[in-house]
């Protein structure tokens, strides 16, 4: 259910209805557009922290709720996701991430500009990050990536430096004042990689690990959410519903290519994911093309048509010489193919009227 206040409604009028929700058992996630506040309303959250039913509102209480002081409306979200959904939140969400190598020391994600968010797969060695980092900076991406816990699909697989590699990666954003999106796995990491993390990560196999999204939830840490290789439009935005639901509204969605018939590439790039998010959802969206393609020859396109379809930010795997990468070598790119695409990546932004924020 969404109530909309009236433009008129005052602070109290809002408290008013948020304490009458409480009272009945509800949760009210007040949202402030520019002209008016809507408020998107939860069954209350159940003790195990998983979000509770709407389908227990009663028609009535719907009915005393359109009596009160202040409200415009009260309607019911046709979706399932609520607080994800276009419906409760009709503007753009932008999520500030602090970026000290900018002007303003701010970078929005979802706004009118563009963010490349680049660097290794994984962090090898202080040398590989490092090298890694200083070149994206320099070319104009203001985020840095590097898993330091991976997920392996192979148990022998490299599963990264754990603490060490965040360690690293605190050292690159101090030298480069760049910020750092870094990928959690288990619940009981979450509190310590937030003291690294400008961005956790959640990754495609954990799309539906409910209680990482939970925990991450409680925290105000911005997450970027992978959408799961099997997940549907709706999987993935109730997924985001449990960051949201339990208090974090600093979700951004990443499209990274699901899992289909097809051999060739490793997933297959679904660009219409950036367009179609857009409707359902106010949250960023973003675009993987590395882990989309799995081939380092398609990022470059798959970078360019992301931005053409809207994409709010690129999140790119380079490496200094991928040939030797531990992990996802073959679809990171070179740091020389990183800036030849730069300009291809000006220009494409150009053309549909946004820029790339690189200073
Ligand atoms: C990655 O970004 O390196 C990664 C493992 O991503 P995903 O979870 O999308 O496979
Ligand atoms: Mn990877």
């Amino acid at each position: 259910m969404i109530i909309v206040m009236k433009s008129t409604s005052t602070n109290a009028d809002i408290q008013h209805v948020l304490s009458f929700l409480e009272h009945h058992g509800l949760t009210g996630h007040p949202s402030q557009g520019v002209e008016r506040t809507v408020i998107g309303v939860l069954g209350a959250i159940s003790p195990t922290g998983a979000p509770g039913s709407i389908g227990g509102i009663s028609p009535a209480i719907g009915g005393s709720i359109e009596g009160l002081a202040g409200v415009e409306s009260v309607f019911r979200v046709s979706k399932p996701y609520k607080l994800a959904s276009r419906e409760f939140h009709p503007e753009d969400t932008i999520v500030e991430i602090p970026v000290p190598c900018v002007a303003g020391g701010i970078v929005g994600v979802g706004g009118a500009s563009v963010v490349m968010m680049a660097g290794p797969c994984t962090v090898e060695t202080e040398q590989q990050l490092m090298v890694t980092a200083e070149a994206v900076r320099k070319e104009g991406a203001v985020i840095l990536r590097g898993g330091a816990f991976k997920p392996s699909t192979s148990p022998y697989g490299f599963r990264g430096l754990g603490e060490d590699g965040l360690k690293l990666l605190a050292k690159a954003r101090k030298e480069f004042g760049m910020a750092i999106i870094t990928e959690v796995m288990t619940p009981t990491d979450v509190a310590m990689v937030c003291e690294y993390a400008d961005i956790l990560q959640i990754g495609t196999r954990n799309m539906q690990n409910y209680m990482l999204l939970d925990e991450v939830g409680r925290t105000q840490t911005p997450v970027v959410l992978k959408r799961g290789m099997s997940a549907t439009f709706e999987e993935w935005l109730l997924a985001a519903e449990y960051i949201l639901a339990q208090g974090n509204h600093n979700v951004i969605l990443c499209e990274r290519g699901i899992r289909t018939f097809e051999k060739t590439t490793r997933n297959t790039m679904d660009i219409s994911a950036i367009p179609l998010i857009k409707r359902l959802s106010h949250l960023p969206i973003i675009s993987d093309p590395s882990q989309g393609t799995g081939r380092r020859d398609l990022v470059g396109p798959m970078s360019l048509a992301s931005i053409a379809a809207g994409t709010d930010a690129l999140l790119i795997e380079v490496h200094p010489n991928p040939d030797e990468a531990l992990k996802d070598g073959a679809q990171s790119v070179t740091i020389e193919q990183f800036r030849d695409l730069m300009p291809q990546v000006h220009a494409v932004s150009k053309a549909i009227g946004r820029s790339i924020i690189t200073e």
